[in-house]
């Protein structure tokens, strides 16, 4: 595995295309600087790694585009030690953003080729989550609840009841709503029975199935 000075220099015009789309978290740039996104790719797309794009990774699934990486990292605003669950593990690579900004990350992946490859493959570029579980995403996890922030990195056709539940009060739920395209959605909870709900715009993802497989 290798981590070159040309990677590098691909890596800070990557993050300069993110900053001129409007991200702004110096947290997540930094993070998105450092780490080596092609090592989470399969050998046949790595020279588009630094491109800002969505790409193939193994069970038909996809490693988000860098720019909905990082606003879904911002929109979580969550702070370093905050206790963060994400939902579809994929490559790891938002996974490794998060704990690379200093987050406690739980996350749970369906696909068990998949959760098989990056359980392995995390801890070798030094990335620990707390815990990646293979398992139902939709049910979240009640075990480890409440939590600071919940991401939802796949499409989903509804918003699950259990993510909802499963936010503190003052957490923020980041979910891409909707079948063909998504609007990104933030449900914070306000109070113990209330929740305020904002958009911001359309993306595209792979669906969030039911079910493990
Ligand atoms: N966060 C990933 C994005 C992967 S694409 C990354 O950074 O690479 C979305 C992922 O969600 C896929 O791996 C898919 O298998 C997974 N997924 C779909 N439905 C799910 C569910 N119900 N529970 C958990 N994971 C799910």
């Amino acid at each position: 595995m290798q981590d070159t000075f040309t990677h590098k220099g691909m890596r800070k015009k990557l993050v300069e295309t993110l900053k001129s789309k409007g991200v702004t978290n110096e947290e997540v740039l930094n993070a998105i600087n450092k780490i080596p996104r092609h090592l989470f790719m399969d050998s046949s797309f790595i020279d588009h790694a630094y491109v800002d794009k969505a790409f193939p990774i193994a069970a038909d699934q996809t490693i988000s585009q860098p720019y909905t990486v990082a606003r879904q990292s911002e929109l979580l605003e969550v702070k370093k030690g905050d206790k963060v669950l994400e939902i579809g593990t994929g490559s790891g690579y938002q996974c490794a953003v998060l704990l690379e900004m200093g987050m406690n990350v739980y996350s749970i992946e369906r696909q068990n080729e998949l959760f098989k490859k990056t359980k392995l493959f995390l801890p070798k570029l030094g990335y620990r989550p707390k815990k990646l579980i293979f398992g139902d995403g939709y049910k979240g996890l009640k075990e480890e609840a409440p939590f600071d922030g919940i991401v939802v990195t796949a499409a989903a056709p509804f918003v699950p009841k259990p993510l909802m539940a499963q936010l503190k009060v003052g957490g923020r739920l980041v979910i891409p709503v909707g079948d063909k395209s998504q609007i990104m959605t933030v449900f914070t909870r306000t109070s113990a029975k209330e929740f305020k709900k904002e958009e911001f715009g359309e993306f595209r993802f792979v669906p969030l199935l039911e079910d493990k497989n």
